[in-house]
């Protein structure tokens, strides 16, 4: 199965029935599972042996799904999530404590910007945000004794900038700590972090791998690389004796390529729960099984519509990474040679109103708050989850009042172009 190329894997990894077991992965809708002895039980409270007891802590249907991603990923485990949020929380909560320190792209999404400068500062763990675009000699000085992570994304949601990998792992290797990616958007079919370096991988299931707004989850990946025990005085919770887990030393146990993903399952699923449902699971599946197919289309539909808006009077500059003029044209080439995603920001001329009326007109495209999905749905962040910032606020944060933010679905690409030709004409 390794060796199977990416749609193979997106078809068949993860689960292979047995002689008259069901084709497709079942939903083991279940919170728990019966043993005959006590004793038979006790092995897996210790982990001594694999096996299902409570759904809060590990489901087949989940495992199965989970293994697929983790295939995709070119990872050595894998686990799933309720949410995005939830990966990204955990990915970090299971490597930082009160006293920790985290370098973080300040170009990420914000749900995730607000959980490490707010939520995750109120449990004692600072950050430091450095531009994406930033030299390594301002990367490095980012860093504190106490630094246990670095984070980024691949392609940042909203603002598209693409992420130098190598630059991000290079400088968090260099402080022997792990570079932990945010990999929605490009999805693994069109970026695999791992092979640049980056040492945990992480999803918001819910935009590109679910693909249809179906289901919220998350996913958290392990390369199975990062080497805990070479800086086991910055790692304790991973290399000296869990108390709260029979006195398991994970990075002895499960080694560099099951150390990480045991810890968050047994420690932080255990007790903060954030489990995605079955039904969920087999949904994610459903949709990865198609990935290698839809995320060429979305680059096709993305690349169109970002070609005919940069020709459009109306438009005063489209963000779009496969765009010849964007900054981020090399890095993109580089790391995702076969295109990144769907997703395309624009700014209307006309400021507020015209994208007020522009959005209006749209047939085709919807209104929602969401990427990703196999619909095309478009957003202006001033008239919606920026409203309450004037102008000039908005001007500051970088999210001038006329910018539309377009994923674009898996539509027919003339189809999407005459929408915008139309709505467009009304401004
Ligand atoms: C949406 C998103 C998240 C949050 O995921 P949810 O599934 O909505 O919790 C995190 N990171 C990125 C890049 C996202 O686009």
């Amino acid at each position: 199965m390794s060796d199977d190329k990416m749609g193979t894997k997106c078809v068949q990894a993860g689960y292979t029935p047995g002689n008259g077991q069901p084709r497709q992965i079942p939903i083991i809708q279940s919170t728990t599972f019966r043993y005959e002895t006590s004793e038979a039980m006790g092995k897996l409270f210790d982990l001594e042996e694999e096996g299902y007891f409570y759904t809060r802590l590990q489901n087949p249907t989940n495992d199965y799904t989970a293994a697929k991603i983790a295939a995709l990923e070119g990872g050595s485990a894998a686990m799933l999530t309720s949410s995005g949020q939830a990966a990204n929380f955990f990915a970090l909560f299971n490597i930082c404590e009160s006293g920790s320190h985290i370098v973080s792209s300040s170009s990420i999404y914000g749900g995730t910007f607000n959980l490490i400068s707010v939520t995750m500062a109120k449990m004692g763990i600072t950050v430091t945000f450095v531009s994406p675009d930033c030299t390594e000699e301002e990367l490095n000085a980012a860093f504190k004794e106490n630094t246990r992570a670095v984070f980024g994304e691949t392609i940042a949601n909203p603002a598209l900038t693409v992420l130098d990998i190598e630059k991000f792992a290079k400088a968090a290797h260099a402080h022997g700590v792990p570079l932990i990616v945010d990999n929605t958007f490009p999805t693994p079919v069109n970026c695999r972090p791992f092979e640049w370096g980056a040492d945990i991988v992480t999803h918001s299931t819910t935009k590109y791998m679910d693909g249809h707004g179906a289901a919220v989850g998350g996913a958290i990946v392990d390369s199975g690389k990062f080497d805990w025990m070479a800086y086991a005085e910055k790692f304790p919770g991973l290399c000296t004796p869990d108390e709260s887990y029979h006195g398991i030393t994970y990075a002895e146990k499960f080694g560099k390529e099951g150390a990480f993903i045991t810890k968050c399952t047994s420690q932080l699923m255990r007790d903060l729960g954030c489990i995605q449902s079955p039904m969920n699971a087999y949904l994610l599946n459903l949709g990865l099984e198609s990935l290698h197919v839809r995320m060429p289309k979305h680059v096709e539909n993305g690349q169109a519509v970002a070609e005919f808006l940069e020709g459009h009077p109306a438009v005063s500059y489209v963000i779009y990474s496969g765009l010849k003029d964007s900054p981020y044209y090399e890095l993109a080439k580089k790391y995702m040679p076969n295109g990144g995603c769907g997703v395309v920001s624009f700014e209307l001329k006309g400021g507020r109103r015209a994208a007020e009326i522009f959005m209006k007109h749209l047939k085709l495209a919807a209104i929602e708050t969401h990427v990703a999905d196999a619909r095309t749905c478009c957003l202006n962040p001033a008239t919606s989850t920026h409203r309450q910032m004037t102008e000039e606020q908005l001007k500051e944060a970088g999210i001038p009042a006329g910018l539309v933010r377009m994923s674009c679905g898996l539509e027919d690409k003339e189809d999407l172009i005459a929408d915008l030709e139309q709505a467009l004409a009304q401004i």
